[in-house]
């Protein structure tokens, strides 16, 4: 049994078994004359994806490109290992994540402050780029992968500042690392097609997310490659569910942030406020309370939450304003 799949348009997707899961975070390869590689999830993930690139017959020295939708450890976190693998690779990233790949010293504590104790099992080792590998990309800068085919990078945030987006001409899909959500494929086999946004500390914006998702629109996007995971050939949907989802989450912790008083208590009502709304709108689809989809959900309202607060806090005390959605 692979683990990759074919998506046609010679793209490939090879599952990287992030936190040890089917399905969670996924490489994405686009195989023609220069091999570009989009996202590399974290160091644990490097062997999944070396054995992928095997089974798909490619050679580590063909490997031309490695894009980073952005540098979150989950997405970029083994780009470093990975490089020593591949000796003629280039790793492409957005302007303002080029120094972090060079020096990981603020990742590595960024990611220790969100993920405490587990961050070693998660993310170790994250290993420096040298600059001579880092090429920047900025918004609307393209790439050549073959006579046939050249990508475009927007840059997108919302999720993050140093967030692209790559939208590939041929198949008229957008890789969109976190940009427009998470898509729960745990629900495909329920015949539900389920998308979160993903909030994550410490630049969420959500005027921006929104804009972001405009542009997709405006771009007349007919596939989105996620991060998380694998390939939606229904936009519309994702647009919907996302413009839906990101008002209720941004008031849900505004709530919490005004009733509560520490972060702790703050990001813990977020949490389980956002999930028991999620929990009551899949129940009326049919889907019990035990049903595996829920602990990953979890485990990411986490960390939505703690990015949905950190907004909160950034936007100074009660009486702010509320944001227009
Ligand atoms: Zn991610």
């Amino acid at each position: 049994m692979f683990n990759f799949n074919e998506l046609g348009y010679h793209i490939s997707l090879i599952d990287g078994f992030d936190l040890g899961r089917k399905n969670r975070t996924g490489t994405y390869v686009i195989a023609e004359r220069n091999i570009t590689l989009v996202e590399t999830s974290a160091s644990p993930s490097i062997p999944h994806i070396l054995e992928g690139l095997n089974a798909l017959g490619i050679a580590l020295e063909e490997i031309t490109y490695i894009i980073l939708t952005h540098i979150h450890l989950d997405h970029a976190g083994g780009a470093g290992l990975f490089l020593q693998h591949c000796p003629n690779a280039k790793v492409i990233v957005h302007p303002k994540g080029a120094r972090h790949l060079e020096d990981p010293t603020r990742l590595i504590a960024g990611a220790k402050e969100v993920y405490g104790e587990d961050f070693d099992k998660l993310f170790n080792p994250i290993l420096p780029i040298p600059s001579d590998k880092i090429i920047v990309k900025e918004d609307k800068a393209s790439l050549q992968t073959s006579e046939t085919r050249s990508l475009s990078f927007y840059d997108t945030p919302g999720h993050a500042n140093h967030h692209l987006s790559i939208f590939d001409p041929v198949s008229r899909g957008m890789f969109s690392g976190d940009t427009v959500g998470v898509y729960y494929r745990e629900l495909e086999q329920d015949g539900i097609e389920f998308y979160l946004p993903s909030t994550s500390p410490n630049q969420f914006n959500p005027e921006a997310m929104l804009a972001a998702v405009d542009l997709y629109e405006s771009l007349d996007v007919k596939r989105i490659y996620f991060g998380h995971y694998g390939v939606s050939e229904n936009p519309f949907e994702v647009y919907k569910q996302l413009r839906y989802w990101l008002p209720i989450f941004v008031e849900t912790a505004e709530t919490a942030f005004k009733q509560y008083e520490t972060f702790k208590e703050q990001v813990a009502a977020t949490r389980t406020n956002i999930f028991d709304n999620v929990t009551t709108q899949l129940a009326t689809m049919g889907i019990k309370k035990n049903h595996p989809v829920f602990e990953i959900i979890g485990l990411d309202l986490e960390v939505c939450s703690m990015g949905l607060i950190d907004y909160w806090s950034k936007r100074g005390k009660i009486g702010h304003k509320s944001i227009q959605m």
